[in-house]
């Protein structure tokens, strides 16, 4: 079977989605060329915002990746003040950016709870009820959900990181607090109350496998996810991976595997929305365009204040650490632009996919279309 009969099936197998991810050459840019075309059809070329708000670095969690895990004693911890968290909310509403992402270091208490509910209250009232809230705070319980979604939150990351459960032990400490299910668990609460529920992986992580990788497509299909955020893996010295890099892929060639992925993912699952992932650009400069042009729809500009940004080093090379929210909003103009984009200003940019899903919900058996 040639490449482009394989591009043009409608359900795929295994072994035709490892063929996609593994091309290059003449493949690739026809798998590029493939993911760009369905994303115009399905989605559009518009490209939304949510402003990225790194609330804290301070996390109860170990991950073996994570340059602002627990056990990093190196790192400056912060924690966002209420008033600063709501002022690059502001940003966001006042520039436009139709949504903001809340996203922080893993804790889990009462307080941490109480906090949150209260800065999405806010942060609606500030916004006359526009702003678009997505959360990405971890594994929380049922009822923490549930509550931060009656105070205004309506989507939610929580990065499966690895859907091979073998991988993801080896990439955790085995202990209670990193367990694949207890994840997998939080995402279908997550989609059970009516999240736009969003997941990921990350691509070229030590002993990973192309079928590793498609796994983690096929976990996405099955899950009927209606975004998703992935990105290349990159190593941190001061993380218990970092032994591990002489096993790498070259950073190159994990950054045309990143792309490869997403846009496969893009041709497996048309109508979601597909983020163009921050650590694209810490090795690509044009990283995130690149990412645009086949197949993603969504980017994450960071509004954080800038003397924070430094301290959240999740990995080596963070980009735009030193900028403050002004810089990147026309900078990202200019950028999207580039990328025959046109940015949704003010626009929320509801996944496609969540919305057939809901609508197909209340059309039960009995109900009418009407
Ligand atoms: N604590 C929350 C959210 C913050 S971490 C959580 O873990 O869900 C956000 C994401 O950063 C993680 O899901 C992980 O996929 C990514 N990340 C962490 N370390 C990374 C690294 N070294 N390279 C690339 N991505 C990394
Ligand atoms: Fe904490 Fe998230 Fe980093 Fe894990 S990936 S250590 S949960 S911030």
């Amino acid at each position: 079977m040639t490449f482009a009969t394989i591009l043009n099936k409608k359900d795929f197998n295994p072994e035709d989605l490892a063929v996609m991810l593994t091309a290059k050459g003449e493949e690739r840019k026809l798998l590029y060329s493939h993911a760009a075309k369905i994303k115009q059809q399905y989605v559009g070329n518009k490209v939304y915002f949510r402003g990225l708000i790194e609330f804290s670095n301070i996390c109860s969690k170990d991950c073996y990746y994570c340059g602002i895990r627990k056990g990093n004693n190196k790192v400056e911890r912060y924690n966002l003040t209420d008033d600063e968290i709501l002022e690059a909310a502001h940003f966001a509403y006042k520039n436009r950016y139709g949504s903001v992402v809340i996203q922080g270091g893993e804790i889990a208490s009462p307080k941490f709870t109480e906090r949150v509910t209260f800065l999405c209250r806010e942060i609606k009232q500030l916004s006359d009820n526009s702003l678009g809230i997505t959360l990405s705070l971890g594994e929380q319980t049922p009822e923490t959900y549930a509550q931060w979604k009656e105070a205004g939150a309506h989507r939610y990351l929580l990065r499966i990181e690895t859907a091979s459960p073998g991988l993801y032990k080896k990439i955790h400490p085995r202990d209670s607090h990193h367990q694949f299910e207890a994840r997998y668990n939080c995402l279908k609460t997550l989609q059970e109350l009516g999240y736009q529920a969003g997941t990921g992986v990350m691509i070229g992580l030590p002993f990973q496998t192309i079928d590793d990788l498609v796994n983690d497509l096929l976990f996405m299909q099955k899950f009927d996810v209606d975004m998703v955020g992935m990105g290349p893996y990159i190593e941190h010295p001061d993380t218990p991976l970092y032994q591990f890099r002489g096993e790498l892929l070259p950073i190159g060639e994990r950054f045309d595997l990143a792309l490869n992925m997403i846009a496969t993912l893009r041709i497996l699952m048309k109508d979601i929305n597909i983020a163009a992932a921050t650590a694209l650009q810490a090795i690509d400069p044009m990283g995130r365009e690149k990412a645009i042009r086949l197949g993603a729809n969504i980017i994450m500009p960071n509004i954080t204040p800038g003397s924070y940004r430094n301290d959240y080093a999740l990995y080596e090379n963070k980009p735009c650490t030193d900028e403050d929210p002004d810089q990147c909003a026309n900078c990202l103009d200019v950028r999207i632009k580039l990328a025959d984009g046109e940015i949704g200003y003010g626009e929320w940019g509801d996944s496609k996919h969540y919305m057939k899903r809901s609508r197909l919900k209340t059309l039960l058996p009995g109900k009418t279309a009407l």
